[in-house]
C-alpha cells in the first residue's frame, strides 16, 4: 500500500488539517510480477532450442558436415528444435489472441459427439504410435452452444495430453454425457497421474509437473492455460481428478443448448 499525505493550509497560513490519500497497489504489483515472470519464461523457453540450434550448426560448419551420419543426426536435431520454436510461438500468439479484450467465439448449436469423432480421427496417429487405444462411450446426445474450432482445440489438447502422459499399450476413455445443465466431455487416462498439490497449478502458463518429460512430448506448458481460457469463454468449467500412478480424469462441462 502506498500512502500520500499533504497538509492543508488556509488563509494566513492557518493549519486546517491533512489530506491523506491511500492507494492499494498490491494488485498492480502482483500483475507486474506475473508479467515479469511471463517474459522470463518465454525467454527461457526460446533460449533452450536456440542454444541447441546454434551449437549443432556451428559444429557442422566446423567440419562435422563431412561425416554423413553426423550431418544427418545434427540436421535432425536442428529441424526438431526449430519445430519447437514454431510451436511455442504459435501457442503464444494463440494465448495472446484468446486473452485479448474483445475475443469472441463463433457460437452455434453443436453436437459434442461430432466434435469427438473428428478429434479421434486427428489424434489416432499419435495414439497408434504408442500402441494405445481409445474406448469411446457416447452415453447421451449432447447439443451445446459452442465454437466448433475452439471445441476441437479443447478436445485435441486434452486427448494429446492423455496420450503424452501415459505409458504404451494403455487405454484412453472418452465419454460424452449430460446432466441438467451441461454437456460433459470426459478424458480419462491410465497414465502417470498428478499430485494433489499440483492439480491447481497445471492451468498456469508454462507450468509443468515434469519439465523434461513435457519437453520430450513436445509440450510448451501453454496447452492447458489455453484450454481453460477457451472453456471459460464458453461459460463452462473443467474438473480434474487424479491419482499418482493410476491416471487422470479431466471433465469438461459446457452449457447445454436449452
Ligand atoms: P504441456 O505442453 O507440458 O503438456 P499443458 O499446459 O498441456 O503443458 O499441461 C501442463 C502440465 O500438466 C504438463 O506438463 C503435465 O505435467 C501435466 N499434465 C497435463 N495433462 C496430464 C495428464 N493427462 N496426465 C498427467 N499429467 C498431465
Amino acid at each position: 500500500e502506498q500512502v500520500y499525505g499533504a497538509p492543508v493550509v488556509g488563509e494566513h497560513g492557518r493549519w486546517l488539517g491533512v489530506v491523506i490519500v491511500m492507494h492499494d497497489i498490491s494488485e498492480i504489483v502482483r500483475l507486474e510480477q506475473i508479467r515479469k515472470d511471463f517474459v522470463a519464461n518465454v525467454s527461457h523457453e526460446l533460449r533452450t532450442p536456440i542454444t541447441s540450434i546454434k551449437g549443432f550448426s556451428e559444429t557442422l560448419l566446423d567440419g562435422a558436415f563431412k561425416d554423413e551420419q553426423m550431418l544427418l543426426s545434427f540436421l535432425t536435431i536442428i529441424h526438431d528444435e526449430s519445430n519447437r520454436i514454431e510451436v511455442l510461438v504459435h501457442d503464444l500468439l494463440e494465448l495472446s489472441k484468446i486473452e485479448r479484450h474483445g475475443f469472441t467465439l463463433d457460437i452455434m448449436p453443436t453436437k459434442l459427439q461430432d466434435i469427438l469423432v473428428r478429434v479421434v480421427d486427428l489424434t489416432s496417429a499419435q495414439l497408434e504410435s504408442k500402441h494405445m487405444q481409445f474406448d469411446v462411450d457416447i452415453e447421451q446426445d449432447a447439443v451445446i452452444l459452442g465454437d466448433v474450432n475452439r471445441l476441437m482445440q479443447i478436445f485435441t489438447n486434452l486427448i494429446n495430453n492423455a496420450i503424452a502422459y501415459s505409458k504404451e499399450e494403455t487405454t484412453v476413455k472418452l465419454r460424452i454425457s449430460t446432466n441438467n445443465d451441461y454437456g460433459i466431455f470426459e478424458v480419462k487416462d491410465e497414465g502417470l497421474g498428478i499430485e494433489k498439490a499440483e492439480i491447481s497449478r497445471i492451468f498456469e502458463r508454462f507450468y509443468r509437473v515434469d519439465r523434461a518429460r513435457s519437453r520430450n512430448s513436445g509440450g510448451t506448458g501453454l496447452g492447458l492455460s489455453i484450454v481453460k481460457h477457451l472453456i471459460e469463454a464458453h461459460q463452462g468449467k473443467i474438473q480434474v481428478t487424479s491419482e499418482v500412478g493410476k491416471g487422470t480424469s479431466m471433465k469438461v462441462y459446457l452449457p447445454l443448448k436449452k
